[in-house]
This record gives C-alpha cells, sequence and structure tokens, in this order.
C-alpha cells in the first residue's frame, strides 16, 4: 500500500550524478492513491517529484519532497490488438512493456539504447531511437491521465484538453503525476542488424544515402581515431526468419565486448589516460561486423553495465558533418582524452511543443566520458560547437542551459509555460532542475 510515508531513503540516479534526500517516499498503487498523496503533499507544503527508473543524467528527477516512486504503478490498463491503442500504468518499465506487447502482436514503432526507463519517464524527457523516417516516444502517445497539482485526475487527448495534452505529452514532469499513458502501437515487426566498422568520412561522404536506405541507421564514432562502427536496423515482417545470435555470440558482443571488455579498457584508461587513443582503436577492431534478425526491441535494446555521464544535443540534419569535424578537430586541439565512442542518430520532425526534433529533420550527437574520466571540460567544449549549431540539449542528459537560453530554441516554449502557469501555479513539481530550464 502506497500513500503512507516509507521512510526517507537517499535517492540516486543511474549515472550517480545525481542525489537527493526527499522528506518522504510514497509508492501508490493506484490513481487515487497517487491523487492522495499529492493532495497530502500540498497540505504539507512539499513539493513532489514523480520518480522513474532514475535513468536520467540531468537532474530533471530530482526530488526535495516527496518522491513519487512509480513502481507500484506499472499495470496493463487495457489492450486493443486491432487497432494498435494499448493503455498502461505509467510506472510500466519498457521491458515489461515489450513483454505486453509481444504477447499481442504488437510493438512500439522505435526504441532507443536500452529498455530499463520507465514509459513515463521515458516520454517525460523526449527520449528517442534512431531513423529518418520514425520519432521519439512521445509521438506514439494518444492520451494520458493526469493527476494536476489540486489532487484532480484529468484525462487529455489531442481533442480533450489538446493544449495540455499538446505539453505534457513531453512534460518534463513539471505539470502533474502522469498516471496512465495511452500509446498507439504498430503490429510486431523483426529487425534485421546489419553492424560494420567503416571510416568515418565515408559515412559522413554517403550519409544521405545511409539515412534515406535504411529505416533505422546510426553510428558510433571512435574520439582519436578515424574508426566508426555503423548500424543498419532494417524492418521486416513477422515471417521473416528469426536469425537470433546464439547464446555465445550475443555472450560475447552484448555482454563481453560492450560491457565487461569495455568496463575493463575505460578502468586501464582512467588509470593510464595516454592509452586511450589505443585502447579506443583496439575497441573499433573489437567492436566488429556481424548480422542478424530478431524480434524488434531485441534488437534496439541492449544492456548497459557500464556507467557513464552523456550529453546529447539535437539539432538540424544538414549541420552535422561540419559538426562532427568540428568536434574531432576540437579533441585533437583541446587533447582531451575520451574513452567513449560518440553516437550519433537521426529523426523525422515532429510537432511536439518541447520535442528536440520539433519543427526540423533532426541528428542527435551523443557524447559520452566515463564515470571515473573528468568530463566537465570535455562536455563543456561539446557543447560549445552543438550551441553553434542551433542544438537543443536532451531534457535528460546533462547541459547547462536555462530557460532564456532555451526559450529562444523552442517556438512553443511560451505556451508551454502558460501550460504550467495554468496546471500548477504554484510549483508543487518543481525542482531546481526545473526551476533552472523553465524559470521559477
Ligand atoms: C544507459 C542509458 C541509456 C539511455 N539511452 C537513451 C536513448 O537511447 N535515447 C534517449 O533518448 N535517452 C536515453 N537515455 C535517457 C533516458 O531514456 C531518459 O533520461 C529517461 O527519461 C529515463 O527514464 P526513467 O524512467 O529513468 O525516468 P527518470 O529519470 O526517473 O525521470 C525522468 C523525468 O520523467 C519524470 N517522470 C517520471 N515518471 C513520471 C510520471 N509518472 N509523471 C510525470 N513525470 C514523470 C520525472 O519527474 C523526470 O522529470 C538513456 C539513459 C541511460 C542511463
Amino acid at each position: 500500500m502506497g500513500t503512507a510515508a516509507e521512510g526517507t531513503p537517499l535517492w540516486q540516479n543511474w549515472s550517480g550524478t545525481e542525489r537527493a534526500d526527499p522528506a518522504r517516499t510514497v509508492r501508490p498503487a493506484s490513481t487515487a492513491e497517487l491523487a492522495e498523496a499529492v493532495a497530502a503533499a500540498a497540505a504539507d507544503g512539499l513539493r513532489v517529484k514523480a520518480v522513474g527508473a532514475g535513468h536520467s543524467f540531468s537532474g530533471i528527477a530530482v526530488p526535495d519532497g516527496v518522491r513519487v516512486d512509480m513502481g507500484g504503478l506499472d499495470q496493463v490498463v487495457s489492450v486493443e490488438q486491432r487497432t494498435g491503442v494499448v493503455t498502461v500504468e505509467a510506472g510500466m518499465p519498457l521491458w515489461r512493456l515489450n513483454q505486453v506487447l509481444d504477447a499481442h502482436g504488437l510493438a512500439l514503432e522505435n526504441m532507443g539504447d536500452i529498455d530499463r526507463q520507465t514509459i513515463s519517464g521515458a516520454i517525460s524527457t523526449g527520449t528517442h531511437g534512431t531513423g529518418d523516417r520514425y520519432r521519439g516516444f512521445s509521438w506514439q502517445v494518444k492520451g494520458l491521465l493526469v493527476v494536476l497539482a489540486d489532487g484532480l485526475t484529468v484525462r487529455c487527448t489531442e481533442f480533450e484538453r489538446p493544449e495540455l495534452f499538446a505539453a505534457a505529452r513531453l512534460g518534463l514532469g513539471a505539470l502533474g503525476v502522469i498516471a496512465e499513458v495511452t500509446l498507439q502501437c504498430v503490429p510486431a515487426f523483426r529487425l534485421k542488424a546489419v553492424e560494420r566498422p567503416e571510416r568515418l568520412e565515408t559515412v559522413l561522404g554517403g550519409l544521405d544515402e545511409l539515412v534515406a536506405e535504411n529505416d533505422h541507421f546510426e553510428f558510433y564514432w571512435f574520439p582519436h581515431t578515424e574508426r566508426t562502427l555503423t548500424k543498419r536496423n532494417n524492418r521486416y515482417a513477422m515471417s521473416e526468419p528469426s536469425r537470433a545470435p546464439g547464446r555465445l555470440s550475443y555472450w560475447w558482443s552484448e555482454g563481453f565486448t560492450e560491457n565487461t571488455l569495455f568496463e575493463a579498457s575505460n578502468r586501464v584508461g582512467a588509470r593510464f589516460p595516454r592509452m586511450v587513443p589505443r585502447l579506443n582503436r583496439l575497441a573499433g577492431r573489437v567492436w566488429s561486423a556481424r548480422e542478424y534478425t530478431d524480434v524488434s526491441h531485441k534488437v534496439f535494446a541492449s544492456p548497459r553495465s557500464v556507467r557513464f555521464r552523456e550529453m546529447e544535443y539535437a539539432m538540424p540534419r544538414e549541420a552535422l558533418p561540419g559538426v562532427l569535424r568540428d568536434l574531432r578537430a576540437m579533441v585533437d586541439r583541446e587533447r582531451h582524452l575520451v574513452s567513449f565512442p560518440v553516437e550519433v542518430r537521426f529523426a523525422a520532425a515532429d510537432d511536439i511543443w518541447l520535442s528536440t526534433a520539433q519543427g526540423r529533420r533532426t541528428a542527435y550527437v551523443a557524447v559520452h566520458q566515463y564515470h571515473r574520466h573528468e568530463h566537465e571540460a570535455y562536455f563543456r567544449d561539446c557543447a560549445a560547437i552543438f550551441d553553434a549549431a542551433d542544438g537543443r540539449p536532451h531534457w535528460g542528459k546533462m547541459h547547462a542551459l536555462d530557460a532564456e537560453e532555451l526559450g529562444k530554441r523552442y517556438e512553443h516554449f511560451d505556451d508551454f509555460l502558460a501550460v504550467r502557469d495554468e496546471v500548477d501555479p504554484d510549483r508543487r513539481f518543481a525542482n531546481p532542475y526545473l526551476d533552472r530550464v523553465l524559470g521559477a
């Protein structure tokens, strides 16, 4: 049972960049309990923060008053197999959502690299995958049930409270606590994955074809080298035979190479920083070519056990080659030692108010640093390049921008703030990160 106080455990996010000591933690098991918890917080003058899987790198999920642990709200509400419209409680993790969808011959249209996030956490920060014709999680949202600051529970869709819907489908946790999410899913499909090393200049030279000819194209560039690992994932019907990697091959690539060996290499790099370029050349060779076909989510998502820090910006697609060349020159010039590959992904334009892909065909560039390496100077220099390209930072990843700067980069920023003023005038759902990026 949920809404009673359950002590004040210290909280920290996945990457260890954020910590909090909330006044209390509640774990509601129904929408009614969630609404009671919000009303009780208001009565006690405490702020409220819904927390999903804590996988945001930024301070967006940091709770200072009441931490609402969404783990108790993880059930299926309804599945319409014929239309693909599925409603689940907001705390359902993506890996379980995929199991539910599998059982009904359905799938998420697109996914990012992992499946540990909750559905409400994923939509609230604009989580995305890759694909020039595809969009992020929030695009699939058709309706929300939200508990507002006054404790009232309201439903919103494109037709019912459309302004609240436009804001809350990618709402940064700033407007209320989402209790249920309704998603438009697609028929289950397979992905055929082709992964291979290629030279950076070859990839940049052929980018238009690569993103146009593949449903989901992305690549990783290993700093200090010319090497990239490209990933082409293409969609097939479920009648396509599965050629899933065998257990040994799966263990070798996703378990050993991308996690155990990568962790060991990063530890060596942290101890002996001058070895990083050589280790990157080695990683570029070890992350080798492979091909396999499997049900979509098993190809999209993989385990990630090596801890890291991440910053990711969305920029106009045409800016990408210049941004990567600048990045490369900057890393050499400033002598940063970067042991993690830079990840490059793509998305179609969308019309969601605070979406990083709003109104423009987008390329995403994500920079990472191992958690034992210093990341500040490298991220600061990367941000200067992304800012110059009119970049928009991922809401759930590290960045230093504030409301004044972000307001210039989003056409609907003021529309979002107007909805926030209307539904949360007392800033019940604020925290220091939201004070910075939206204003107090
Ligand atoms: C290893 C790793 C890989 C990642 N890969 C990708 C990727 O491929 N693509 C990508 O775009 N991002 C990626 N991310 C970022 C991640 O998807 C986002 O930060 C996401 O928001 C995390 O979801 P969560 O459930 O952990 O949410 P949290 O981090 O717990 O919360 C995020 C935000 O959602 C709000 N929230 C949560 N639940 C609710 C609710 N019920 N109602 C209202 N607000 C709510 C919180 O208040 C907070 O504002 C990755 C992160 C990690 C650590």
